[in-house]
């Protein structure tokens, strides 16, 4: 910028001047104005950001609705709810939401907002910024916080998430849970036979056969070591048993590379009870196991 472009006040002393620094803003300021018939429009929209393909500043407005329609439909309910809030208590906006374009991609979009009582409604001043990059990094570190590094299975605190929301899922609705801990035989001996990179292999082997055999909607993690959890929502321990067994099997005969029937797994499962806590569960899948380890392991107790 030349040094005369720098001017006392920002040189924003003039409408045109103040017009040419609002639309190189990187994002959008704006009022929102809804008026007590609910009618909603944006009264000012300026920023480098109203150049969203597609939506015309104009027609904003003279109505809301040419942007509200393109938000996503899991955040349409939000941010109503947020605007509703806002205006009922005369409390801020802070809220993201997803912005269909037409090209089919989305993008992620912060608002915040002050609200002002008017005569006929409430009149918001605010400002939006595209946030995408942010969210798609965020996204990023979560999955990674969430991963076994070495099987990329949930990890145990993923696991136990997992677990929490299923548990409550089920006292909410009354349905049907299993639980399956499933623990490596004589891994040790694997280990100093093969040697440990060897003994990874297997557990990476281990986890990509397990999820062949299990739904979409189940989740595997490793709760540590030579250990796995495995978490069957909408699952009764009748329909637990046969999987689990299938997955014993599949395992005993799979070829992992080092001598044949050397890799095999016990298994304990244990059925949700409707009311109790989430490590009473696990308590009860782990003594079926133990009982699966004493009674010569390879095998499934329930
Ligand atoms: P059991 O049938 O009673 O379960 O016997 P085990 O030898 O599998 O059980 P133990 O708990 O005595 O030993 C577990 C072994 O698992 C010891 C450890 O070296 C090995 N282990 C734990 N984590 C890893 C890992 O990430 N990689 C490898 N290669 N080995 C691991
Ligand atoms: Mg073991
Ligand atoms: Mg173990």
């Amino acid at each position: 910028m030349e040094q005369h472009d720098v001017m006392p006040g920002g040189g924003l002393d003039t409408p045109e001047r103040l017009r040419d620094f609002t639309a190189r803003l990187p994002g959008v300021i704006f009022q929102f104005y809804r008026g007590r018939d609910g009618h909603m429009r944006f009264p000012y929209l300026a920023g480098s950001g109203t150049g969203l393909p597609g939506i015309e500043p104009d027609q904003l407005m003279h109505d809301a609705l040419h942007m509200l329609d393109r938000l996503d439909e899991e955040d349409y309910p939000r941010l109503m709810t947020a605007i509703e809030r806002s205006a009922r208590w005369q409390i801020p906006i802070a809220t993201k939401f997803r912005l269909r374009l037409f090209n089919g991609r989305s993008r992620w979009i912060a608002l915040r907002a002050q609200p002002q009582p008017s005569e006929h409604g409430v009149l918001w001043h605010g400002m939006m910024i595209d946030i995408t990059e942010q969210m798609i990094e965020e996204a990023r570190l979560r999955r990674l916080s969430d991963t076994d590094a070495l099987t990329g299975l949930a990890n145990r605190r993923k696991l136990i998430t997992r677990l929490n929301e299923e548990t409550s899922l089920c006292n909410r609705h009354g349905t049907p849970l299993s639980l399956m801990l499933l623990d490596l035989d004589h891994f040790k001996r694997i280990n100093d036979t093969w040697g440990h990179l060897q003994g990874d292999q297997v557990l990476v082997e281990l986890a990509k056969l397990s999820r062949e055999v299990l739904r979409e909607e189940d989740t595997m993690g490793r709760l540590g070591g030579e250990e796995f959890a495995i978490v069957l929502p909408l699952t009764p321990l009748i329909r637990c048993q046969p999987l689990a067994e299938r997955l014993r099997r599949l395992i005993a005969e799979h070829d992992f590379g080092i001598a044949p029937g050397e890799v095999t797994v016990s298994i304990g499962l244990a059925e949700y009870r409707l009311g109790e806590p989430r490590d009473t569960l696990i308590e009860r899948a782990d003594a079926s196991l133990y009982a699966a380890k004493r009674q010569g392991r390879n095998r499934v107790i329930a």
